[in-house]
C-alpha cells in the first residue's frame, strides 16, 4: 500500500517540557531536546534515570503530563503509538517464537496491507541488511542471541520508518558480540534514511555509536554534545565522572585561579565562579609521565604506589599527597611494554593546559 511503500526522509524530533510524573516523583523533568533529521542520538544516563521513559514518550506508549513531542512540524502527544510510524527495538527481542524468521521480518508489512510477495522481497532485503541472508526459513529458536537482535533490527526497518527507537538492544549480548554489532549498527545506520533514538547506560558504547548524547540523569538532560564534546569538555561533575575513566583531584581557589600543590595552573577555560569547592578532572592517559615543565604544562608531583598490566595499556597509581590519588595509563607498545619507573620513585606527571577541566562542585 502507498503509505508503507512510500519512500522514507528521515526526520527531526523536537521534545519541548515535556513532564512525567508517577505520584510525587517526576520522571521526565521538563526535558527539551532537538534531534536532528537522520542523527543517531543516544541517551545515555544510569539506572532509573528516566531514559526507557523518555524513549516510551517518544512511541507514545507512555502519557505524558505535560509538553510537546514534535515528528517534523507534527505534533504527536496525542497521536496514538500505531500511526507514530515508528520502529522499536528492545533488549528482550520481543519476536514471535511461533513464526518463521522471515514472518516475523515481514508482519510490521502485513499488518500494513502489503501484498505478500512484496512482504518476502522486502523481508528478504532486510534481512540481508542485518546479515542473516537465507536465514528466513529458520525458528526463532535456532538462533543465537546476536542473530534473534538482527532479527529484531529488520523487523524494525523493514516498513522503512523515518524513526526507529531502540532501548539497550544490545545489553543481553555478551562483550565481544555488543561491541561488534555497535559497529555493525553504526555502519547500517549510515546505509538508513532514519532518525535513531538509542538508548543505553553504557557510556563507552554510547561515544562509539552516536552522533550526539544526550546524558540524563534524575529526568533531566545534564549536557548534550558530540561525543569528543562530552568527553573533553563535561559541564559537570556528574557527566565528567560519569563518562570514561575520571580521576577527581580538589584543588584551591585563588581568586581568578586555581592551585594544586601550591603550584599555579594553566588552565583551558576560566575558572568556575562562586566559592564553593572545585575539582581537577582527570582523565588517566591525558597525562603524561614526563612532567615537561613547558610553559603550557602543569606539574603534578607524585609517588608511584603501584603498576598495573592491562594487555593494551598499564596504570599506574600515584600517590600525589595529603590523600590524594591519581591513575595514570600508559599506551603498551609492540613489545608489550611501556618504559615506565619503579615502585617508590618519585615523579612529576604532566598534564597540558589544553587537557585541564575544573569544574565546581553542584549542591544537590
Ligand atoms: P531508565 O530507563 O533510565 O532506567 P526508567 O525510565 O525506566 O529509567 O524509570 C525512571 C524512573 O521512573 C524510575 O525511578 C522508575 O522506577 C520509575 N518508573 C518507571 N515506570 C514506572 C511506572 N509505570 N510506575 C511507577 N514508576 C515508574
Ligand atoms: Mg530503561
Amino acid at each position: 500500500m502507498a503509505a508503507a511503500a512510500a519512500s522514507s526522509q528521515s526526520l527531526p524530533i523536537t521534545v519541548s517540557n515535556l513532564v512525567k510524573a508517577y505520584g510525587d516523583l517526576r520522571v521526565l523533568d521538563d526535558v527539551s531536546i532537538a534531534i536532528r533529521p537522520g542523527e543517531f542520538m543516544t541517551l545515555l544516563g544510569p539506572s532509573g534515570s528516566g531514559k526507557t521513559t523518555l524513549l516510551m514518550a517518544l512511541a507514545g506508549f507512555v502519557s505524558p503530563e505535560s509538553g510537546s513531542i514534535r515528528f517534523g512540524e507534527q505534533e504527536m502527544i496525542t497521536t496514538s503509538p500505531h500511526k507514530r510510524g515508528v520502529g522499536m527495538v528492545f533488549q528482550s527481542y520481543a519476536l514471535f517464537p511461533f513464526m518463521s524468521v522471515a514472518e516475523n521480518v515481514a508482519y510490521p508489512l502485513k499488518i500494513r496491507g502489503v501484498s505478500p510477495a512484496e512482504q518476502k522481497s522486502r523481508a528478504e532485503a532486510a534481512l540481508a541488511m542485518v546479515k542473516l541472508g537465507g536465514y528466513g526459513g529458520r525458528r526463532i529458536n535456532q538462533l543465537s542471541g546476536g542473530q534473534k537482535q538482527r532479527v529484531a533490527l529488520a523487523r524494525a526497518m523493514v516498513f522503512e520508518p523515518r524513526i526507529i527507537l531502540m532501548d539497550e538492544p544490545l545489553s543481553a549480548l555478551d562483550k565481544k558480540l555488543r561491541e561488534h554489532m555497535q559497529i555493525e549498527l553504526k555502519q547500517l545506520h549510515q546505509k538508513l534514511d532514519a532518525t535513531i533514538v538509542y538508548v543505553t547506560h553504557d557510556q563507552r558504547e554510547a561515544l562509539t555509536m552516536s552522533d550526539r548524547i544526550a546524558v540524563i540523569n534524575k529526568g533531566r538532560i545534564a549536557q548534550l554534545d558530540e561525543p569528543k564534546a562530552l568527553y573533553r569538555r563535561p559541564n559537570s561533575l556528574f557527566v565528567a565522572d560519569f563518562i570514561g575513566e575520571t580521576v577527581l583531584l580538589p584543588v584551591q581557589r585563588d581568586g581568578d585561579d586555581v592551585s594544586l600543590q601550591g603550584r599555579r595552573l594553566k588552565l583551558a577555560t576560566p575558572t568556575p565562579a562562586g566559592s564553593g569547592p572545585l575539582q581537577l578532572v582527570i582523565r588517566p592517559e591525558l597525562l603524561q609521565l614526563d612532567g615537561g615543565g613547558d610553559d603550557q604544562t602543569n606539574t603534578i608531583a607524585g609517588v608511584v604506589r603501584q603498576t598495573i598490566y592491562q594487555g593494551d595499556s598499564v596504570l599506574l597509581i600515584i600517590d600525589a599527597g595529603e590523600g590524594r590519588e591519581v591513575s595514570v595509563r600508559i599506551a603498551t607498545n609492540r613489545a608489550g611494554q611501556a618504559s615506565l619507573p619503579d615502585s617508590g620513585s618519585q615523579i612529576a606527571l604532566g598534564l597540558h593546559r589544553d587537557d585541564t577541566v575544573v569544574l565546581a562542585e553542584q549542591a544537590s
